[in-house]
């Protein structure tokens, strides 16, 4: 039968977190993840995807994840560093150097595995990381994997960057600092103040890590948001993910050949686990291709996200402050945004509640992510859907 003590603890909190409305129930596709999917045989307006240029889908990348399976076969074979890092591997690397800017880059196989390898190939106990309290849960995994101490200053407050960093400086308990932040804050949709960040990390000699997985392919006319601020040269790691915007999978940082010789030696994913799919590095290559030649889908992704943010505002929802596409609503109580999102998908939108842990508590939320395959006939509905189920659950008057 097994550890009674491992029944007893997964009993006690499985049925806690049923009782206060926290236990999340997977939803399963019976389709692509676009604008419109399938769920439990019924069609539903998306708002949930990270999908932001609609590329998952894309029609000419899954003919180059053939082209490059057909190639290289369906598996790399190997860990990058012992035999399997193909030719597809080096081009997509050279691509995404040359789209951000910098001398070189590295790509993992997911976002997750890049900030849990490349944070601890550079930072160690003798060292501290400054890292906003909002950042993203693989930064806060990656930062403690390293052993540094970790100092969490408030969310993007640039002055307790500051104050931090000199008591960190002053201290002479660290040998080096860094300081970590995402460019986008998936949540609330808010952008990093990377002037003061850039600023702080000059006066105290900070490394700077910022990952930009909800940036890129969005800020910056896509370039991401480090391009945006015109900051490239003054940011050290510049990391992304391929699984959002660029629809496939992966993770990657750009910056100096240096710093990428130096992961390539070090960084433990990168070493220790089987390199990307050629299937994905083709569909990635060819993301590149499109995003290259035309700002089309990113001005896309703005708009349909400008217009669903003006609707939900003007009929009285709370959207917090958000700079991007990214759309929170905020309805407060965990139980209630549930509640709120499972009568949204009754009725035909698809936007999932996010609760505590995720946010904090007492700001459960429904998110919304539109995209650029979104359709105004799409958003339209979706909007009059939202004021239905909001007046019915008393959200808006
Ligand atoms: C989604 C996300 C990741 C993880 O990326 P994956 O490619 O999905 O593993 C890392 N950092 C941030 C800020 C994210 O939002």
């Amino acid at each position: 039968m097994g550890s009674k003590a491992l029944q007893k603890f997964l009993n006690d909190n499985l049925n806690d977190l049923k009782s206060k409305g926290l236990y999340n129930e997977i939803n399963v596709l019976e389709s692509g993840n676009g604008p419109i999917i399938k769920v439990k045989g019924k069609e539903l307006i998306n708002l949930s995807s990270n999908n932001y240029l609609g590329l998952a889908n894309n029609a000419k990348m899954i003919e180059e994840s053939i082209k490059a399976t057909n190639k290289y076969g369906v598996g790399a074979g190997a860990v990058r560093t012992i035999n399997g890092t193909l030719k597809i591997h080096e081009e997509l690397e050279k691509r995404l150097a040359e789209f951000k800017h910098t001398e070189a880059s590295i790509a993992f196989q997911s976002g997750f595995n890049c900030n849990a390898g490349a944070i601890q190939a550079v930072m160690n106990k003798k060292d501290a990381i400054l890292s906003d309290e909002l950042n993203h849960a693989s930064i806060i995994d990656g930062c403690k994997l390293s052993g540094a101490k970790i100092i969490r200053y408030k969310h993007n407050d640039m002055q307790d960057l500051k104050v931090k960093a000199k008591e960190a400086r002053e201290s002479g308990l660290y040998e080096k600092l860094m300081v970590i932040s995402d460019g986008v804050f998936s949540m609330d949709g808010d952008v990093v103040n990377l002037p003061g960040l850039v600023e702080a990390a000059e006066e105290f000699d900070l490394i700077s890590y910022i990952d930009d997985a909800h940036g890129s392919g969005v800020m910056g006319k896509g370039v991401g948001t480090v391009k945006h601020f015109g900051l490239s040269h003054k940011v050290d790691f510049q990391m992304g993910t391929l699984s959002k915007a660029m629809g496939v999978v992966g993770g990657y940082v750009a910056g100096t050949q240096d710093l990428i010789d130096w992961l390539k030696v070090r960084a433990r994913p990168f070493l220790f686990s089987t390199s990307l799919t050629p299937a994905s590095c083709g569909a990635i290559i060819e993301a590149l291709n499109i995003m290259t030649n035309s700002t089309h889908l990113v001005d896309k992704v703005w708009e349909n996200g400008n217009y669903l943010k003006k609707g939900l505002k003007e009929l009285g929802f709370n959207i917090g402050h958000s700079e991007t596409p990214i759309t929170p609503c905020i309805i407060g109580e965990e139980k209630l945004a549930q509640q709120f999102s499972k009568r949204l998908m009754e009725e035909g939108v698809y936007a999932k509640a996010i609760v505590f842990p995720t946010v904090p508590m007492g700001t459960g939320r429904v998110r919304n992510m539109p995209t650029a395959a979104h359709t105004k006939e799409m958003l339209d509905k979706a909007l009059a859907i939202y004021e239905k189920v909001g007046k019915e659950l008393g959200v808006i008057k």
